[in-house]
């Protein structure tokens, strides 16, 4: 299957920090041939490439906590706006907070379009933390590993492109507490925001990767 603009796919993936967001729209975008959306991607190029938003975003992201609203809203509307994006959309990391949700519902009304689904990936609160701890992503094309043994990632070159693999410096213990409590009390109120609106699908995010990807694409009603 590959969305089109008959058939556009416009998803938000939603969930705790380590949920498997980024790994399951990696997999999701390269299937349905949709634009990969994610905020903290885009936050993690601007600090590298040192632009203002960089600087903004450096003076929350490794503490754990968020970006203003109004800034991270503008920069989604931006690339939203884009024609990339006529064949549909995977956000990943976005929306965050209700007034975000409110920031995209206004942005897709102008754009005279509606999302098609949210993908809720559920997942218990000790399957996350492992998952932070060994989590490592490449410095060249920003696929992420899972390690089960964290330190691995030190000496492993990337397998897609054979770049170095970094810690991301907020999956450090005292940003992640950060960011759980900045989840429950900002990011969990969506779960009942999207299913008010019939959008929200909630995805049991333990197991394989392959095994979350094959719930995914079954939920998208999507043949593997
Ligand atoms: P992520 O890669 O999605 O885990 O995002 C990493 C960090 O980027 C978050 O902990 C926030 O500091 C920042 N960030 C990403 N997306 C957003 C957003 N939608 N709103 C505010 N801050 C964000």
């Amino acid at each position: 299957m590959r969305a089109s603009s008959n058939n556009p796919l416009r998803i938000v993936l939603l969930g705790p920090p380590g949920a498997g967001k980024g790994t399951q729209s990696e997999l999701l975008c390269a299937r349905l041939h949709i634009p990969h959306i994610s905020t903290g991607e885009l936050l993690r190029e601007a600090q590298h490439a040192g632009t203002r938003l960089g600087r903004i975003a450096t003076a929350c992201i490794d503490k754990g906590g968020l970006i203003p609203d109004e800034v991270i809203t503008g920069v989604v509307e931006d690339r939203l706006n884009s024609a990339r994006t006529h064949t549909g959309f995977a956000l990943d990391g976005f929306p965050r907070t209700v007034a975000q949700a409110d920031g995209l519902e206004l942005i897709l009304h102008h754009l005279g379009v509606q999302l098609t689904a949210v993908l809720y990936y559920d997942t218990p609160e000790d399957v996350l933390i492992q998952r932070l701890a060994g989590r490592w992503t490449c410095e060249g094309c920003g696929h992420i590993y899972n390690f089960d043994e964290p330190q691995s990632g030190s000496s492993k070159p990337c397998d897609i492109c054979g770049g170095k693999l970094y810690r991301r410096a907020d999956d450090n213990p005292e940003a992640i507490r950060t960011r759980f409590k900045v989840y429950h009390e900002c990011t969990q109120p969506l779960v009942e925001y999207y299913a008010s609106r019939r959008l929200l699908h909630t995805i049991a995010a333990i197991g394989q990767v392959e095994e979350i990807y094959l719930r995914s694409l079954q939920t998208l009603g999507i043949s593997n």
